[in-house]
């Protein structure tokens, strides 16, 4: 889980993409980078952390030019080092290029070891950067073309901008596994991971880039084209509607926050409960909560507060100091749970443990029974498309039952929303395949553990 920003022709351009990194904080916090092109040279700052602790105002200064891409970066492929950060900047044959990406490339190592053979040398241990090596050994004459034919020989998830001397491209996968729009902001063109960036910036929501799309905006205006094959079947991300996305914003056509209103009412249906409040973890449980109390009849309450102020770099100083963690970032408001039946409202449950945890709070808070629902169906498979899910090893869902998983969390009773009902909150129709939910199903849309041939660029002549 990346978030990507873009700008072209705004005087502005670094200070709109700090901005809109801001607003995308929440799909990744780990590194935050910004490229900027001024006509006649590439500027790139990227920093550890939050964008807000990474940038300020002399770093932003730095960055010149009318056009730029950002990048927020959620350690996926390639673990957390300093240089996996984004925007990747290069300077190759065809003159400079940057590239923010998310998503992952499925057979990544694979990749790298085949180019690396051919003499290949990494900076990062970035997927991203096979996407750079292929367009460097590319004999075709525009970006355009060296950008398809990279992406042509590879698979799997990717949203991405292009930055060189003349043009901004956005491109996305041909089943669109990672969202991707596109906005106006007067004369400029802007780019973003999710629309609710825009409403920061002052830019005007336009339209998805479609899967399998290339939108390519330089002086001559905006140009659209679809130059990879078409997938009959979408693959887009339902998890990003369950969890990922922010609630004001709208993904693949659809409001997240009508989704997970939507899911909490079918959770209602499908797991009703005698109960004396309903309350959400906050933040990605509250849309649904307030879906659920909506239609079972029973009251909302905010029996849990997030602070917002938990860094990134917290360290738990000792396993001996259970729930610290969980206690620093969730607080129980005993007004709300004291002796009181609770029906909890989380998004998802993946291993258990800080569930476990916030049961353990409720209950010491003075909840009497504690009904926890989920607003998805168990995660039991591991992603392969840009999110970072753990092992299957690790998936509670893998391994127990719900009323295993419910005695392990210490629940009095646990229930998910079911498959169809989960594509139902996304509107999705049964069998209509605009989603991906291979970790609740285990149907990947390509499969992760095939072994194509992969189709190596020849190695360049030397130039006599
Ligand atoms: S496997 Fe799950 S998290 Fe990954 S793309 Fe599919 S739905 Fe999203």
């Amino acid at each position: 889980m990346c978030g990507i920003f873009g700008i072209y022709g705004h005087p502005e351009a670094a200070n709109l993409t700090y901005l809109g990194l801001y607003s995308l904080q929440h799909r990744g916090q780990e590194a935050a980078g910004i490229t900027t092109f001024n006509g006649s040279r590439m500027h790139v700052q990227r920093r550890q952390g939050l964008v807000s602790e990474g940038f300020s105002m002399p770093h932003l200064a730095d960055l010149q030019g009318d056009r730029a891409i950002g990048h927020v970066r959620y350690s996926t492929a390639g673990g957390s080092d300093p240089r996996n950060a984004q925007p990747l900047t290069v300077n190759y044959r065809h003159g400079q290029l940057a590239v923010a990406h998310n998503g992952n490339l499925l057979h990544a190592d694979r990749w790298r070891h085949g180019l690396e053979a051919m003499g290949a040398i990494f900076q990062s241990f970035s997927d991203t950067e096979i996407i750079l090596h292929l367009m460097s050994r590319s004999g075709a004459d525009t970006l355009e073309e060296r950008i398809q034919d990279s992406l042509g020989r590879v698979h799997g998830a990717y949203s991405l901008l292009f930055l060189n001397e003349d043009k901004l491209v956005a491109v996305r996968d041909p089943r669109g596994y990672r969202p991707l729009v596109m906005g106006r902001l007067g004369n400029a063109v802007a780019f973003s991971s999710e629309n609710s960036s825009f409403s920061l910036v002052g830019a005007t929501f336009e339209r998805e880039v479609e899967p399998g799309e290339m939108v390519v905006v330089d002086r001559h205006g905006v140009h659209s084209s679809f130059p990879f094959e078409p997938c009959k079947e979408r693959a887009q991300c339902v998890f990003e509607h369950v969890y990922f996305a922010r609630p004001d914003s709208a993904l693949f056509g659809q409001s997240v926050y009508a989704s997970r209103v939507r899911a909490g009412e079918l959770l209602a249906e499908e797991h009703p409960t005698d109960a004396d409040v309903v309350i959400p973890i906050p933040d990605s449980g509250i849309a649904a909560a307030i879906g659920y109390a909506r239609r079972s009849g029973i009251p909302f309450g905010l029996g849990l507060i997030r602070s917002h102020y938990v860094g990134r770099t917290f360290i738990e100083p000792s396993q001996s100091i259970r729930s610290f963690g969980v206690k620093l970032k969730l607080s129980p408001v005993r007004e709300v749970l004291e002796g009181k039946r609770v029906v909890v409202i989380d998004d998802s449950l993946v291993r258990g443990t800080t569930s476990r945890k916030i049961m353990q709070l409720l209950r010491a808070a003075g909840a009497t029974e504690i009904h926890l629902r989920i607003c998805s169906p168990p995660v039991t498979h591991s992603c392969f498309y840009g999110i970072d899910t753990p092992t299957r090893e690790e998936l509670i869902g893998a391994a127990k039952t719900p009323a295993e998983i419910a005695a392990f969390v210490t629940a009095d009773t646990l229930g998910y929303l079911g498959h169809d009902n989960l594509l139902a909150s996304v509107n999705d129709p049964v069998g209509s395949s605009r989603y991906c939910s291979a970790c609740f199903s285990g149907r990947y849309p390509e499969d992760p553990t095939a072994c194509p041939r992969l189709e190596l660029p020849s190695v360049p002549q030397p130039v006599r």
